[in-house]
């Protein structure tokens, strides 16, 4: 998936305080519907690319880190407020960059659809990309490597 984006991937934040780095593609990129990123993102659906954590640097550092549920680690650009990283406890290794930081977003499609029980009910996104009633992280963590297994809506 994504095999052909252009490496390195590069973005930055609003204000340009800080840059990233992907030495690698992701490991999958995601719609995310649910309350809580809506409100880290401000939209009304996020968007989000799944690194191997050693993939990814930030310059000069990650920002603010903001812990507002146990388990979920978020960090913004400590000027602009940009959202830069989501980390999850049960998804270890994993760090989650909102598409549209990155220079290559037209690139990354989007292969899932998480919360999509959360979704707003008018909005609509036509495409075939997998959906989960809830929390996708049993595809996550399996690195992008495709199963066959059907949407369950298992959190
Ligand atoms: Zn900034
Ligand atoms: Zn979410």
């Amino acid at each position: 998936m994504n095999a052909a984006v252009s490496l390195p991937i590069t973005g930055r934040c609003y204000c340009g305080a800080v840059t990233l780095t992907a030495t690698r593609a992701p490991q999958a990129v995601a719609y995310c519907h649910c309350v809580d990123c809506r409100r880290v993102t401000g939209a009304p659906v996020s968007a989000f690319a799944a690194f191997d954590e050693a993939a990814v640097t930030f310059a000069p550092d990650e920002g603010r880190n903001v812990s507002a549920n146990s388990g979920v680690s978020r960090s913004f650009c400590a000027s602009c407020g940009s959202p830069l990283a989501s980390r999850f406890d049960y998804l270890p290794g994993q760090v989650y960059v909102p598409v549209g930081l990155l220079d290559q977003a037209s690139e990354l499609v989007p292969q899932i659809h998480s919360y999509d029980s959360q979704r707003l009910p008018w909005l609509h996104i036509e495409d075939s990309a997998e959906r989960f009633a809830r929390s996708s992280r049993s595809r996550l963590a399996d690195h992008g490597e495709e199963r066959g297994t059907a949407a369950s809506g298992r959190a």
